[in-house]
């Protein structure tokens, strides 16, 4: 049974084999997108590639990305450690083509890596197409010798790639793998698609057009980018359709049980998920210069951060937890990615000294919570309490309503950010400011709509090319 660091060797290797570079994976700041929190898919770092503003001595690579999904378009938060497939890091294996090659030679690679290197048996994959892409649709049949029933026509957007509004898009086809019918789920496109049975395992897309404002044209030289988590296929590969279950996350795992003193038991399984995947998320962030802080991307490694805390605490962990995990990481992850060694007493640090402080606000917090929910009518929290929560305790709105989320209650949105923005009202009237009320305006809208100064700054520091 091949690891994770096997599994990514190999994938990088047959590309590299079949003529792709190797590049190595990009920071989860993203260079010179400002509008982009996080680096979420293999192909951000080639952006500028695809749509030509960039040369690069080569037209075919391979990458392992790391990503992290935890806000903004793709925000896979709050599946974490609740469905079996979902990170907020995690790696994203792909193979690219500029203008190289195209469709065929895209489904001749994927076909061969997964049937050939990774073995897998025919029968229990299933592929999806755009529903207009007929091309796709007869390659499929021709290369992979799939019936028609396994090639299933989707005409919805996970169908359809686009770049933004305007830029480079095209048709996607899925490669799903069927767990069994023992786990729970249906095929791609059904009612039961988003059980844990049938996983999209690789995504390749097939950049053909170009849309502009006025319409949609061929693009004269289309490209290839595809994207694979590693997690997935390494579960599939280890027999298990969990992601969780796979050699990494088994001694994440079992290094929480460790710190925290508290078994893997049905009740606490989601608590050492969490604590497991947010810690590499809150990792590799870190190794990558952002700091937790109350705004733009240091709030949202804050607030994955204090997640996992909260976990930690709710398995009863005495003292820090997080930083003690970080040995257990970096030995599983710090031979690819070497950044998360030379960072390890920054990691360290930057956990211990959030734990410490978040855990003096917890218990007050979280005797609030409780004490709110006596005299609780109904199913929801008022947005003033998970307000105070919040402002008082440093408790971030997901966090709440993770804590009530096990109760089945909900929070009231609405009010949170009606005393949000009542509070923002108020700072503005009593902040004198530069007497200049047009600038001051803009001051605060940029701060409502991207929450921070230091968004530019990490963006522009890399573009001088500083690690
Ligand atoms: P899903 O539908 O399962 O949420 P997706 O369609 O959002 O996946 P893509 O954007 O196509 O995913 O990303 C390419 C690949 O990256 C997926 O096929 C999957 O293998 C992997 N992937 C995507 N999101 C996650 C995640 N949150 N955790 C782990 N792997 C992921
Ligand atoms: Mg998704
Ligand atoms: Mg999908
Ligand atoms: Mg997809």
């Amino acid at each position: 049974m091949s690891g994770a660091n096997d599994i990514r060797k190999t994938f990088l290797e047959f590309f590299k084999h079949n003529g792709h570079e190797v590049v190595p994976s990009a920071s989860l700041v993203p260079i010179n997108d400002p509008t982009l929190m996080f680096t979420n898919a293999g192909m951000v770092p080639f952006k500028n590639v695809f749509t030509g503003i960039e040369k690069r001595p080569y037209s075919q690579a391979t990458s392992s990305q790391k990503c992290v999904r935890a806000g903004g378009k793709h925000n896979d938060l709050d599946n974490v450690g609740y469905t079996a497939r979902h990170h907020t890091f995690f790696e994203m294996l792909g193979n690219f083509s500029f203008g190289d090659y195209f469709k065929e030679q895209a489904i001749t690679l994927a076909w061969d890596l997964i049937t050939k290197e990774y073995a897998l048996p025919k029968e229990k994959l299933t592929v999806t197409v755009f529903h207009e892409d007929d091309e796709a649709f007869t390659l499929w049949k021709k290369i992979a010798g799939l019936p028609d029933e396994k090639i299933i026509r989707i005409a919805t957007a996970d169908n359809f790639w686009s770049m933004g509004d305007t830029g480079p898009c095209g048709p996607c086809s899925e490669i799903f793998f069927d767990h069994g019918d023992h786990i729970w789920g249906g095929p791609p496109g059904s009612p039961e698609e988003d059980g844990d049975r049938f996983v999209e395992i690789w995504n390749l897309v097939f950049m053909q057009y170009e849309q502009t404002a006025s319409g949609r044209n061929d693009l004269p030289r289309p490209s290839i980018d595809t994207g694979m988590g590693l997690e997935r296929i390494a579960a599939v590969l280890q027999g298990t359709n969990d992601n969780y279950e796979i050699d990494t996350f088994k001694r994440l795992i079992a290094a929480s049980v460790e710190v925290t003193g508290a078994a893997e038991t049905t009740q606490n399984r989601a608590s050492h998920r969490v604590i497991s995947d947010h810690l590499r998320a809150c990792s590799f962030l870190i190794a990558d210069g952002v700091s937790p802080s109350n705004e733009g991307r240091g709030y949202v490694l804050r607030r994955i951060m204090r997640r996992a805390m909260r976990h930690a605490h709710m398995l009863g962990a005495k003292d820090l937890v997080m930083y003690k995990l970080a040995p257990t990481l970096i030995g599983e992850m710090g031979q690819a990615y070497p950044e998360l060694v030379r960072a390890k007493k920054l990691i360290e640090e930057t956990l211990k000294l959030e734990e410490a402080r978040f855990r003096q606000m917890l218990e007050k917090g979280l005797n609030l919570l409780e004490n709110s929910l006596v005299d609780l009518n109904g199913d929801t929290l008022p947005g003033e309490t998970a307000f105070k929560l919040y402002d008082t305790y440093g408790f971030p709105l997901d966090l709440t309503q993770d804590a009530l989320r096990e109760k089945k209650l909900k929070v009231d949105i609405d009010g949170f950010n009606r005393a949000m923005d009542e509070q923002k009202a108020k700072a503005r009237a009593a902040w004198s400011g530069s007497g200049d009320a047009a600038s001051d305006d803009v001051w605060f809208n940029i701060q409502d709509k991207f929450g921070s100064t230091e968004f530019i700054g990490y963006s522009t520091e890399r573009a001088d090319g500083k690690i």
